[in-house]
Parts: C-alpha cells; sequence; structure tokens
C-alpha cells in the first residue's frame, strides 16, 4: 500500500510521524518513506511493507495530509503504476530533472581511453549547451582479452573535467558494487564536481547482489539497462531489486534485444517499448541507440541508422538517449565502429529536438484534438 500525501506536506510533520506510527501499529508491517523534490513542488509517498493486504485503507484517507492511498498490486510493487493510480513523479539529481515529462541526451565516450578525448568530448557538449554525458570505466567485456576499461584511476580527471565543462551527470557502468564505492570516493575527492547515475549493463541486468548493492545507496540514481535474453516483464522485476533496496531514483533503459532476427544490426531495436515501459512503471525511460544499431550504417535518405532510430523513441516519448561519440573512433578502445562523430553532434542534438517537438505536438492533439470541420 502506498499513502501519497498532499504536495509540499512537511516529511517531519506530527502528522507524518501520526501516520508512520498508525500503519506500523498493524502487525508485520512496515514503512519507507520516499521524498520527491520537484522543480515546484515535493512530494511525499509513504511505502507500507509486509503484510498490507487485510489493512482498510479508510484510515489513512481520514489524514488531512493524505492525497490518496493507493493499493499495490503484486507486479512492480516499488516501480509499478498500480492501475494508473500513481503519478509517475521522477527525481531531480544534482539539479537536473529527470521524469516521464522530461527530455535529456547523454551523448559521450563508450569507455574512456585517455584525458585528451574526454576533455574534448566535454568541451564540445558545454558549446552545445549540454549538461549530461556517458563515459564507461568499467567495461564488462565478451572477451577476458580484450579492453577493461581504466577502472579508478581515470575517475579524478574524468570527475575534474566534467566539473570544468559543466557536466552535471556523468552515466558510468559498474560491474562490481566496489565500484559504486570507488565512484563515491573519487566524487567527493573532486569536491563533487560533477553527479554519477550509476549505470548496471545489459549482462548484469540480472546480476541481484549487484542490484541490491546499487539498490542500497540512495544517494546515486541508477540507470537500469534492459536484459538482452530475457523478457522485458523479468527485466522490469530485476529493476524491483534496486527499488525495492530503497533507491527510487531509477532510470530504465532500451538498448535492443539479442538476436539474429535483428541482423544487421546489432540488437533488435526495441523502442517500441517505450510507451510500454511508461504505462506499466513510473520510471522515466531511456533509450540507446548506439548499442542497439551498433554501425554507422546509413540509410539511402543519408540519415545513418541510429538517427533514425533515435527518432523512433523519442517521437514516443523517450526520455533520455544516451549515444556514443568519439573525437577518434579509430582510437577507440571500445565500440569505436558505431560512435557518431563530433562534427555530426550539433545534426544530431538538432535532429532529436525536432522529433521531440513532433512528440510534444502530437501530445497537444491528444490534449485538445482540433475541432471537426
Ligand atoms: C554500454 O552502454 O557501454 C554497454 C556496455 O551497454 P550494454 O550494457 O547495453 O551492452
Ligand atoms: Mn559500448
Amino acid at each position: 500500500m502506498i499513502i501519497v500525501l498532499k504536495a509540499d506536506t512537511e516529511a517531519d510533520s506530527p502528522e507524518v510521524r501520526r501516520l508512520i506510527e498508525m500503519a506500523e501499529g498493524y502487525p508485520d508491517v512496515r514503512t519507507q518513506l520516499h521524498r520527491i523534490q520537484g522543480a515546484t513542488r515535493s512530494v511525499t509517498e509513504i511505502y507500507l511493507l509486509g503484510h498490507t493486504g487485510v489493512i482498510p485503507t479508510e484510515p489513512f484517507e481520514e489524514f488531512a495530509i493524505v492525497e490518496k492511498v493507493v493499493r499495490i498490486t503484486e507486479k512492480f510493487r516499488s516501480i509499478g503504476r498500480h492501475g494508473g493510480g500513481l503519478d509517475a513523479v521522477g527525481f531531480e539529481y544534482n539539479g537536473v530533472r529527470i521524469s516521464q515529462d522530461t527530455f535529456h541526451v547523454f551523448p559521450g565516450l563508450c569507455a574512456v581511453d585517455g584525458q585528451k578525448n574526454v576533455e574534448s568530448m566535454f568541451k564540445a557538449l558545454q558549446e552545445h549547451g549540454i549538461e549530461t554525458s556517458r563515459a564507461g570505466a568499467y567495461k564488462p567485456r565478451t572477451s577476458p582479452y580484450d579492453f577493461q576499461g581504466l577502472e579508478a584511476e581515470c575517475l579524478p580527471y574524468v570527475f575534474e573535467l566534467a566539473g570544468k565543462y559543466g557536466i552535471k551527470i556523468i552515466s558510468m557502468e559498474v560491474t562490481h558494487e566496489s565500484h559504486v564505492e570507488q565512484i563515491q570516493k573519487a566524487l567527493a575527492d573532486s569536491g563533487n564536481a560533477t553527479g554519477v547515475m550509476i549505470q548496471i549493463g545489459t549482462r548484469n541486468a540480472q546480476n541481484f547482489e549487484l542490484l541490491k548493492a546499487v539498490g542500497a545507496q540512495t544517494e546515486l540514481p541508477v540507470l537500469f539497462k534492459r536484459g538482452m535474453g530475457i523478457t522485458l516483464e523479468e527485466s522490469l522485476n530485476a529493476c524491483e531489486y534496486v527499488a525495492s533496496g530503497g533507491n527510487r531514483k531509477i532510470v530504465f533503459c532500451l538498448r535492443g534485444m539479442k538476436t539474429n532476427l535483428g541482423d544487421p544490426h546489432r540488437n533488435f531495436v526495441d523502442f517500441g517499448h517505450v510507451a510500454t515501459v511508461k504505462r506499466l512503471t513510473r520510471l522515466p525511460v531511456c533509450i540507446d541507440p548506439s548499442h542497439s544499431v551498433g554501425s554507422r550504417a546509413v540509410a539511402p535518405d543519408g540519415l545513418l541508422d541510429v538517427f533514425h532510430v533515435t527518432a523512433q523513441g523519442v517521437v514516443s516519448g523517450a526520455n533520455l538517449v544516451l549515444v556514443d561519440f568519439h573525437p577518434h573512433p579509430e582510437e577507440a578502445l571500445c565500440d569505436g565502429p558505431q560512435a557518431l562523430l563530433m562534427d555530426e553532434l550539433p545534426r544530431f542534438l538538432e535532429d532529436t529536438r525536432i522529433v521531440r517537438e513532433a512528440y510534444q505536438e502530437r501530445l497537444r492533439r491528444v490534449a485538445a484534438p482540433p475541432a471537426a470541420s
């Protein structure tokens, strides 16, 4: 059961304490308090966990501070919409608001391979007004002989350069819980020059111990990538592990499905699921066109496949785009062939803007259909 409080209710007020005491007065019931600070208002929710099926909703509804009480269904307890009873409130991190209504592009290096390329990347982003990027320091590779990332060694300069060029969030994959601690320490050492969104890669989508570890910390948001060879429901259940640990700053990322039915793309593009994930969950949805397409193939109309599939995700409401760029793809130590070039950045950003506007126009027409002639 979830008790949604009226906007701007103080989480530590006596009334909230009385509500929590009442909830915990029922046998085998514990509570989790979640406060979501939005741009204009804050939303507080109290999650009742445990044996809640027999608890009536009415005593809670009588509190003046309660907006509504939502009974949760078994599926996707923490991330689910529960029949539309819950708003997708999203979260704010390091001054950036991320929700099912916002839109951000995260262009960046698949893998950090040296200071020079990180600097060229962040500098170009600043020139185009972008404050969000990606940079891999820990790379899960198919072969143990392939480059595994520069790991903790690169973090000091990555964070310092991010601060220098106004990058507020870097999406960075971790493959072990110790990496989260290394990132937190390096961020603190940099004077919190930037922020990090912890990325769970598709290969770790069902690494439940890792998911519990990233869910147990509530400081850094988590970008959860869909498992490449499991159903959407299995991926959403795995994502629940992060949320059930207490971390509600989660983004769900579509990155294509592993099957040769998607050939010649690296993965079968699954951006048709953008709207589905938004309907089933309260999570903002990211698309990763680079790892879906996996090449720089160009369509006969002159647009790269990466541009086309990005447009497909964005026109149906994707909230984030994680996309590989590299100043010198021929030097890249990971995924160079799928990287976009720096001189393609302005066109890519313009293309996403055009398509995002088309999505917003579609929304306006749903809200107020044009009068019939
Ligand atoms: C990545 O984003 O660098 C990556 C490895 O992606 P995925 O986990 O989707 O393969
Ligand atoms: Mn990659």
